[in-house]
């Protein structure tokens, strides 16, 4: 384990410019891995507990990326004429090329001599975040060796392929070992709009590192979440619930809504290491069953949930009957669900999907599953764009549900505040909203109705009095006249007398 007092010292430098003299945080050792960042004193919910910026952060310049976007201020540029003109190889706005950063940047690229300068090119620009430690002062550098990196085989490749687009890249040992650790520790704690640590719907499209972020622990239900400043992506990190002083300050690398096994996959694989959680170590996951199944039995209306055994392929236990499955019966359930719903997903009517979730989907798998809860956000990130071919009232009415559904589901599990909360929140007022307007209306509406029909039935009234008033005038006026000539008698009774 790195020295916590240094690294404490080391982050204080890069924190500086922040000047917080009073911070509610400190590194300590963690109960979780290693060291973690501890609450100094109580925090309550929403409070900022940190900020940090980025000690690195450059363009993500993946492959099927569009390349215009400038290196230093990271802006998307008219996409021609956006690369430098001095020959380095990267992408700078008419403003940057000036500024000090792209100098920097410039002259060390263009003495490696990039193939083809002025040709934009993923492997030169996405390298730039990580070419950049090398000019970093010896702290900064120091700070980025403090952070955690998995040196695994394959942390060398992407140096190895960049070289191959420079005519002299450097081939200084201590330079390449710096590259190739910035490497590691970008992978293992960094922000990468291909590795995705954007769990809680945040959208982050550069590659970067937040060095007292990189401290912060896993947990699967965080007690803190993120945002980021648009204009300095300076990070802000704030309590997702009430935090008691000394508590460890933890966020997650997963998804929110994957199951227990998922998630302990992905934490194996892509972090090294096994989650003991209280959600980890709890086979209903609090009661939201996110990994929930149907017992096999078809008699039985129980839930179906996977041992915690911290295998990849656990057996499952019927919560009703008792009964167990192996990994693979139970695999059959959710692959065949998985693959009915995301059928459905791909299908282009949005409103088909939302029919099947609505109406058939609960009858082969339980809504707490997380394959239901995932098409429910893609329904939610669809509609955000259009409503497609759903009616206003399925939209409305969809957008309603889906997010009361998806918030009750962070309830139970305990998450706490989020990005993703607040947006779905934001979603449920606006609906709310809309439709109290919308009866409020039609309350109006029906007022109104209610009064012209009112007024109808007076004027009926007055008609009607007006009416009864003439024909009694009328009879008044006949029985005052004289009595008309008896009618001449019909001609065959004259004839007759
Ligand atoms: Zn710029
Ligand atoms: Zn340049
Ligand atoms: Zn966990
Ligand atoms: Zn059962």
């Amino acid at each position: 384990m790195i020295c916590p007092k240094r690294t404490s010292e080391l982050l204080d430098l890069h924190l500086a410019p922040f000047k917080d003299k009073d911070p509610a945080w400190e590194i300590g050792v963690s109960r979780i891995a290693g060291r973690g960042v501890m609450a100094t004193r109580s925090l309550k919910r929403g409070e900022i507990i940190f900020r940090d910026s980025p000690l690195l952060i450059g363009l993500a310049a993946n492959e099927e990326d569009a390349l215009n976007s400038c290196s230093v201020c990271l802006v998307v540029l008219p996409d021609t004429k956006f690369m430098c003109r001095q020959g380095c190889g990267l992408p700078v706005c008419s403003l940057c090329s000036k500024k000090k950063q792209h100098k920097v940047d410039c002259d060390m690229f263009k003495s490696w001599g990039p193939n083809e300068p002025d040709v934009a090119n993923s492997v030169i620009i996405r390298l730039l975040c990580v070419a950049r430690a090398i000019n970093l002062t010896k702290e900064q550098r120091d700070l980025i060796y403090c952070l955690q990196a998995n040196l695994d085989n394959n942390h060398r490749t992407e140096v190895r392929n960049a070289a191959k687009c420079f005519k002299r890249f450097p081939t200084d040992k201590k330079i390449v070992e710096i590259m190739n650790r910035t490497v590691a520790v970008l992978r293992t704690n960094g922000f990468d709009k291909t590795y995705d640590r954007s769990n809680d719907n945040q959208e982050f499209n550069y590659r970067a590192l937040y060095p007292l972020f990189g401290v912060v622990n896993h947990d699967c239900i965080p007690n803190a979440y993120y945002t980021f400043e648009e204009k300095t992506n300076n990070m802000i990190v704030r309590a997702a619930v009430d935090i008691p002083e000394g508590f460890e300050i933890t966020t997650t690398y997963t998804k929110l809504f994957t199951g227990n096994i998922a998630r302990h996959l992905f934490l194996k694989m892509k972090k090294g290491f096994t989650c003991k959680c209280s959600r980890c170590s709890d086979p209903t996951e609090k009661g939201a069953f996110i990994s929930g199944l149907y017992c096999r039995d078809t008699n039985c209306t129980g839930l179906v949930v996977p041992e915690i055994t911290g295998l990849p392929h656990p057996n499952y236990n019927c919560l009703e009957c008792k009964q167990k499955s192996t990994h693979a019966q139970m695999m059959k359930s959710q692959d065949f669900a998985s693959g009915a719903i995301n059928a459905k997903a791909n299908s282009n009517s949005l409103r088909t999907l939302v029919q099947y979730l609505n109406e058939k989907s609960d009858a082969f798998i339980p809504s707490s599953n997380y394959v239901v809860i995932e098409a429910k956000f893609g329904v939610l990130q669809r509609l955000q764009q259009g409503r497609e071919d759903c009616s206003e009232e399925l939209a409305a009415n969809t957008r309603l549900r889906y997010s009361r559904d998806i918030t009750q589901v962070m309830d139970k599990l305990g998450l706490g505040d989020s990005l993703l909360r607040t947006q779905l929140v934001q979603t449920l007022q606006r609906e709310e909203e809309r439709r109290a307007k919308r009866l409020a209306e039609e309350a109006e509406k029906q007022r109104k109705m209610a009064e012209l029909q009112a007024k109808a039935a007076e004027a009926d009234k007055i008609l009607a009095a007006f009416e009864a008033e003439q024909a009694a005038e009328a009879a008044a006026a006949a029985a005052s006249l004289p009595a008309a000539d008896p009618a001449p008698l019909p001609q065959a009774a004259t004839e007759l007398a």
